[in-house]
């Protein structure tokens, strides 16, 4: 299998090139060549499979054997999600006859995007491995530098799959005092040597800013071999495809009459990376109904759906006079780039990153048809260039409607303000379910309440829950504080975090928002030994 560039159909890469180069020169995003179909007895071959043998099966559907072998990549896969805390990595729970949550938060930080990163971590180092085994003596191994930007979340995934890895540092900028405590303390009580937390005056905006200036500096990009780990690669939404295969399975045993059902995901969203990976599901042939996006009040996504735009500022409310009294979304604060500041923090985003490759796979399909594949595939390709420069130049593109039309065959959307997220964490906290829910899978599970009433009877709704409550725990007290048995201590804190706030901490302080100050720090602890630390503070 190999891979190409949203924009650019002509050059192919290998899964291991893919990977490390995340995005691509022109821009784009990496696909695989074709999306491989099922094998003909998936569904009696793979139903009892566990977490680590489905995604051996999926992922060798998309990796070639001659780039890493089965046994290597069961060795890889063990070795990622051994460090989840359920048995099934990620367990389904039943919250009603109809609606169940995927719990994908059971990893090392409480968050979903573990299950990406613990991988992305290992197939890092076993690539530089590979790479540096074959040099001769003397000759410099090839390392790599990871530096991201984080508000939170993203920034510790980060870290707990990088930490300890042979030949990678990872630097990782946070605006001090800026982020949550817990995050703030998930991200600096790991000393690991390899792994650098600097403490950045300013704003997320402001570290943001730097790291693009590092990564747009040839020389620093090249001498250090600067590499990300964000949302776009794509060894992280292959990752992601096993627990929507893993749920399929789980539902269908929990059923009578399981073949009678039509399963309906429905995932809260920022970068369009998790849905993804559930279309990709679905491409394959994993039999699912229409795919919901779930966003907050940054809701490109769900204007898109309505009206084939993708644009970065809603151009029809701004010529419209607010309601009077004012629905509270309206009067969100947003930062200077004019993202709303919502209790669902990691989908805080303007435009969705990953949605590149869905509009992709939609021009593909709707090029001209009696083309060969390989035309089809150019053209789909060029016409992605043509609005992505123009989201670029022009803040928005418009779809054709037949686009559109693709897109509704497999997705809908719905956008849930802060308030509706408060609603329903009370909702099914005093539901008879008495479950917990952290504000993100809030946008999820109101999203799917919402449909629900227009879904066929046998549907049966699966939300995608991506961050454990107690990281998000303002949210969740401030919807739970007048329910009289409602006590954070004992319902929502996890042992893990008893105690976090206190363990010794490793960060590195930055006194201004400078690039600059930001290269020196990466030079000197670039590269670790064991003897090299960071500033205790
Ligand atoms: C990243 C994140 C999301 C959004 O996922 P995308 O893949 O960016 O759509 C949702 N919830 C939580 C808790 C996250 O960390």
């Amino acid at each position: 299998m190999k891979y190409f560039s949203t924009r650019g159909a002509d050059q192919l890469l290998s899964f291991e090139e893919t990977v490390l180069a995340g995005l691509a020169p022109d821009g784009g995003l990496y696909i695989p060549e074709h999306v491989p179909s099922l094998p003909d007895n998936w569904q009696t071959a793979w139903k009892d499979f566990s977490f680590v043998d489905l995604s051996v099966a999926v992922l060798s559907l998309y990796i070639s054997p001659e780039e890493i072998s089965q046994s290597e990549l069961r060795a890889l896969v063990e070795k990622s999600y051994s460090t989840f805390r359920h048995p099934d990595v990620t367990p389904l729970k039943e919250l009603t006859d109809k609606t169940y949550v995927l719990e994908l938060f059971h990893g090392p930080t409480f968050a979903f995007k573990d299950v990406a990163l613990q991988l992305l971590g290992n197939l890092f180092e076993f690539f530089l491995k590979r790479r540096n085994a074959s040099k001769a003596p003397g000759e410099q191994p090839e390392r790599l530098t990871v530096v991201g930007a984080t508000s939170g979340d993203t920034g510790s995934a980060a870290i707990y799959g990088l930490r300890n890895k042979a030949n990678i540092s990872i630097f990782i900028l946070h605006p001090k005092g800026r982020v949550s405590p817990i995050q703030e303390a998930q991200m600096t009580t790991v000393t690991d040597a390899n792994v650098h937390n600097l403490a950045v005056k300013g704003t997320f905006d402001d570290c943001q800013d730097i790291v693009k200036s590092l990564f747009a500096d040839r020389e620093f990009n090249t001498a250090h071999r600067l590499g990300a780990v964000n949302s776009i690669n794509w060894a992280r939404i292959l990752a992601q495809t096993v627990y929507y295969f893993l749920s399929y399975f789980h539902l269908r045993r929990q059923i009578p009459d399981a073949d009678e059902i039509e399963i309906q995901y429905v995932v809260p969203t920022g970068n369009f990376g998790d849905i993804l990976a559930g279309y990709y599901a679905k491409r394959m042939g994993l039999p699912i109904g229409r795919l919901g996006v779930a966003t907050n009040a940054n809701d490109i996504l769900a204007r898109f759906w309505k009206s084939g735009a993708y644009e970065k500022v809603d151009s029809s409310a701004e010529a419209s006079v607010p309601a009077a009294g004012g629905a509270s979304d309206g009067k969100q604060a947003t930062d200077a780039s004019g993202v709303r500041e919502t209790l669902s923090p990691a989908m805080d985003i303007l435009v969705s990153s990953n949605f590149e490759r869905l509009l992709w796979y939609l021009a593909f399909e709707g090029a001209a048809q009696g083309d060969d594949v390989a035309s089809r595939k150019k053209a789909a390709s060029a016409t992605i260039a043509d609005w992505m420069s123009k989201v670029k130049s022009d803040g928005r593109v418009q779809v054709p409607v037949a686009v559109l039309e693709l897109a509704r065959r497999d997705f809908f959307a719905e956008r849930v303000s802060d308030e509706e997220t408060l609603e329903t964490i009370k909702y099914y906290f005093e539901s008879d379910a008495h479950y917990i829910a952290d504000p993100h899978t809030a946008v999820g599970l109101c999203a799917a309440r919402r449909v629900a009433a227009q879904n066929p009877p046998q549907t049966h709704q699966v939300v995608l829950s991506t961050a454990h409550p107690a990281k998000f725990s303002e949210a969740v007290t401030r919807a739970l504080q007048g329910s009289p048995s409602f006590n954070f201590e004992r319902d929502v804190l996890p042992p893990e975090f008893k105690g976090l706030l206190e363990r010794e901490r490793r960060v590195i302080d930055v006194e201004a928002a400078q690039v600059d100050l930001v290269k020196k720090v990466i030079e000197k602890y670039a590269a670790p030994t064991a003897s090299e630390v960071g500033t205790s503070v």
